[in-house]
């Protein structure tokens, strides 16, 4: 078969698989409590695609390009028995990664290493513990979030450190993550905070650009250029000048990477999207519990990969900025 492109010519390389809606944080910017509080209806489980359900997505995904699967959510480490999805998937010809809070790594990391998990990112927004404590909004002591990426150390797997920068609110703690993690062979990726979802009040001001990190980190520890590493890489990757490592940042708003857009997204109630800021997605779980073939559920996804025609980064103003989104809770971050 020819490989499979969009309209655009993009090839389909990674899926992003929501495991569950719920998450043990309440990141202001993410899942803020006003919204997802005690009354907020969260998926039930018969609306959830199970491990065998997700396996055979993934494995229409995989046997149409996919070459690297990533576990998110809500917090996927909350989705009871994660591991065994984890084996199932790493029998598929893609590597299997997760990005997490890193909340209850201290207890699953050797689990998840045992069960085939490739690499793990964990998302960690600030070192000063008052204002991570006030971000995840969950009171959340950093010094834990420290332990899981050690004991996911220990167990082998490689670590990313993905902190999201919001004016006002962490941009003091880019030069501390920078001097923390420097050295430490664990790549720190900068996020420029994004207008995912429709709750969190993002306005562009909120917005510290790619450009401005990279130069605070560059004032205090010299940085320059390294080349991407593969077509689609989103983060810009900046390499220490004295050897200690790289920093990446990503400028999803700033400057819009879609035209290298090669991911796809399934909620975790079996829906994909083909843009982090969709506002619909096409209904597989209805696909696969109406008794559809592997070869209809291959079809089905080629055909909306075909027709994929997103750009919305490349677009944005404020106007579509406050479009109806889908929460990233909910399709996956
Ligand atoms: N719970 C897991 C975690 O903490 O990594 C996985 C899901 S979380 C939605 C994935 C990532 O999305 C986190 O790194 C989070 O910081 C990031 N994120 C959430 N909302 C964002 C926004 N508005 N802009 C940029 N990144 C965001």
């Amino acid at each position: 078969m020819d490989q499979l492109v969009d309209a655009f010519g993009r090839p389909l390389r990674d899926l992003r698989i929501s495991v569950t809606d719920r998450c043990n944080f309440r990141c202001t910017y993410c899942m803020p409590k006003e919204v997802f509080g005690h009354d907020y209806r969260f998926l039930d489980r018969k609306e959830l695609l199970d491990f065998e359900e997700l396996t055979r997505v993934a494995r229409a995904a995989v046997s149409l390009g996919v070459t690297k699967l990533r576990l998110t959510g809500g917090e996927p480490l909350i989705r009871r028995d994660v591991e065994r999805l984890i084996a199932m998937l790493s029998e598929l010809d893609a590597e299997v990664t997760l990005t997490t809070n890193a909340s209850l790594l201290p207890r699953k990391a050797q689990a998840l290493k045992d069960a085939g998990l490739d690499r793990i990112t964990v998302s960690l927004d600030a070192l000063d513990d008052a204002i991570f404590r006030a971000m995840n909004d969950v009171d959340f002591p950093v010094d834990r979030v420290l332990e899981g990426i050690e004991a996911a150390k220990t167990a082998g797997l490689d670590v990313k450190v993905n902190c999201v920068v919001k004016r006002g609110v962490n941009e003091t703690q880019i030069v501390e993550m920078a001097r923390f993690f420097r050295g430490t062979g664990h790549v720190l990726r900068f996020i420029e905070y994004m207008d995912v979802g429709a709750t969190n009040g993002w306005r562009m001001d909120d917005v510290v650009p790619a450009a401005e990190i990279a130069s605070l980190v560059d004032k205090e520890f010299p940085i320059e250029p390294a080349q991407a590493q593969y077509r689609g890489e989103v983060a810009k990757r900046w390499r220490y000048k004295d050897g200690s490592g790289e920093i990446g940042v990503i400028s999803s708003v700033t400057q819009a990477f879609c035209r290298t857009c090669t991911r796809a997204r399934l909620s975790t109630d079996g829906m994909l999207y083909t843009c982090l800021f969709a506002s619909a997605g096409y209904d597989l779980r209805g696909l696969l519990r109406g008794g559809a073939s592997d070869r209809e559920l291959h079809s089905a996804i080629a055909r909306i990969w075909w027709a994929r025609n997103d750009r919305y980064s490349e677009i944005r103003t404020a106007e579509t900025a406050k479009l109806g989104k889908i929460e990233m809770s909910y399709i996956g971050g």
